[in-house]
């Protein structure tokens, strides 16, 4: 069975009063979180904002230290399983111009509601709302 190690980043923007967090359209039905290939050499954290740069072109974010949450899954490529782990960080940012590379299909910022609905998979809603109870311990008032 392949092994493949991602990293990537749960990217949040205040909009007025509100938290809004930054989805991407990978194609057809799967909207995740920007994330890509631990390249050799590279540290998770390198790796992961190296891919938000490059897949939305935002370039100053500030990592949230305390939150690394990390899923793993498997797929098929081709006729190989394959076993993959991600490990996400979290980052405010306040730019809020997004250039997609051509790896996208479109992007969205969300509300947590909303985005919790948006996502495809199960395991980064979860990461999702471990996002949200990091900000509101740094913010100390909920959110929806
Ligand atoms: P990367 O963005 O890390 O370079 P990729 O775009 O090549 O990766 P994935 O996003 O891992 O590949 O998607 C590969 C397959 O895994 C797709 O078929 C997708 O539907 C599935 N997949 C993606 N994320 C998850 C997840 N969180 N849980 C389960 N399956 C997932």
């Amino acid at each position: 069975m392949l092994q493949e190690r991602s990293a990537g980043i749960v990217v949040y923007r205040m909009d007025g009063s509100d938290v809004i967090f930054l989805l991407l359209h990978y194609g057809r039905d799967y909207w995740g979180f920007p994330k890509g290939n631990i390249e050799s050499g590279e540290k998770e954290k390198e790796t992961a904002i190296r891919e938000v740069e490059e897949e939305t072109g935002l370039r100053s974010i500030r990592l949230i230290d305390e939150f690394e949450e990390s899923i793993e899954y498997f797929y098929r490529k081709k006729r190989t399983m394959v076993h993959k782990e991600v490990s996400y960080f979290l980052a405010e940012t306040t730019e809020c111009d997004v250039r997609l590379s051509f790896e996208h299909k479109g992007y969205k910022w969300l509300k947590f509601n909303e985005a919790v609905n948006q996502l495809t998979f199960d395991n980064d809603k979860e990461v999702l709302r471990a996002a949200k109870e990091t900000i509101e311990k740094s913010m100390h008032i909920p959110f929806h």
